[in-house]
């Protein structure tokens, strides 16, 4: 346990992918007027010429007129196909995945170095490992609640956007260096060239914001910020948890176990958990009702955790008597419905009515 945690963070910390990247404000010349200039000029090139388009995704994003000319221009650049190379990530769930992963980290180190706490680990050791995670989750279904509601906030801003109203941080600067009291090109004024000459008017480029980048835009926050790898990656403590109580008299036992709880049960979790927050989203208005919803959000998958663990540990083998068998009926159905969640269940689109998103900004 201790050593996959710390290959896990040292992993995380040094290891660098050798992937090229191209990052707009750090291969943009932001000193020299010319080179920035011709950069934004060339910058269909850049997108057209990219595999994909990462878009680091705040509140703030669709207030930018930078940021949606690049990822309206990425989308007209791919046509059909736009969807493929497009992967939107809230800055949110760097922290929120990694504090999760620290969490179940933290707490099943403590489990495994209080081998007291093992021993009876059957049915009481699953209700107090449910309740270890509970504030740890809480946290986590509450960032992942004001996500959702973000998502409505989102398809309000989009359906207003108009260039005029876009920012620009040249224009919020009155054109002036605040750091050399250089005066400044103005951006707004290069990219309303750039729209004129790839979307054929402002109106043009608008209406795709309005339409395409929309639906890509909330496709992907509500469908595509939680991957099935993504969930598996942070509940790894999970496999090393179960490594550490690995018995070499057991081995298909074992293997059984660990695939049904790391690859199926807990992603399966975590997708009707992301779904019942999105459902509930507009439920409560308050912070401390939020709060509150969340808690009884987090019971409900605790439940559903607990409802699993005793049918594994207590209901099957005594209905059938082997627990092999009942381990390999549990991979089964586990399996399907896996599966199922994650590839049949329909999913979240924009809404049709400006009415149905939140009433509120978060
Ligand atoms: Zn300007």
């Amino acid at each position: 346990m201790l050593v996959g945690t710390l290959v896990y963070y040292l992993t995380l910390l040094f290891w660098r992918r050798r992937t090229l990247v191209f990052l707009d404000i750090a291969c943009v010349n932001q000193v020299d007027e010319y080179a920035k200039s011709e950069a934004l000029v060339s910058m269909g090139a850049f997108l057209k010429h990219s595999k994909t388009l990462v878009v680091l995704w705040d509140a703030t994003f669709v207030k930018r007129l930078w940021c949606v000319f690049e990822m309206a221009g990425f989308l007209q650049s791919r046509g059909p196909d736009a969807s493929r190379g497009l992967e939107v990530c809230p800055v949110f769930a760097g922290p929120a995945l990694l504090s999760g992963t620290f969490g179940l980290c933290v707490m099943l180190l403590i489990f495994s170095s209080s081998q007291a706490v093992i021993v009876p680990w059957e049915f009481w050791g699953g209700l107090a490992l449910c309740a270890l995670t509970f504030p740890c989750l809480t946290c986590l279904a509450y960032v992942v609640l004001i996500h959702c509601r973000s998502i409505d906030v989102v398809q309000q801003q989009v359906r207003c956007f108009t260039i005029g109203n876009a920012s620009s941080y040249c224009c919020a600067s009155n054109h002036i260096d605040p750091s050399t009291g250089e005066r400044m090109v103005c951006d707004r004024l290069i990219i309303e060239r750039c729209i004129a000459a790839w979307f054929g008017s402002p109106e043009q480029f608008e209406e795709t914001v309005r339409g395409k980048l929309l639906a890509h835009l909330v496709y992907q926050l509500a469908n595509c910020t939680f991957p099935y790898w993504r969930v598996v990656q942070a509940t790894s403590p999970a496999l090393w948890f179960k490594l550490e109580l690995y018995n070499p008299a057991f081995v298909v036992l074992f293997i059984l176990e660990t695939i049904v709880y790391w690859l199926l049960l807990l992603p399966s979790v975590a997708l009707v958990m992301f779904r019942l927050i999105y459902c509930a989203r507009n439920l409560c208005q308050s912070t401390f009702t939020q709060v509150l919803l969340s808690t009884g959000l987090v019971a409900v998958a605790a439940l559903l955790f607990g409802a699993f663990f005793f049918a594994e540990t207590m209901l099957l083998p005594q209905l059938i008597g082997d627990k092999h068998t009942s381990n390999w009926i549990l991979l089964a159905t586990m399996s399907m419905v896996t599966i199922a969640l994650w590839r049949c269940m329909p999913p979240i689109h924009q809404s049709d009515s400006p009415q149905a998103a939140g009433q509120e900004s978060p």
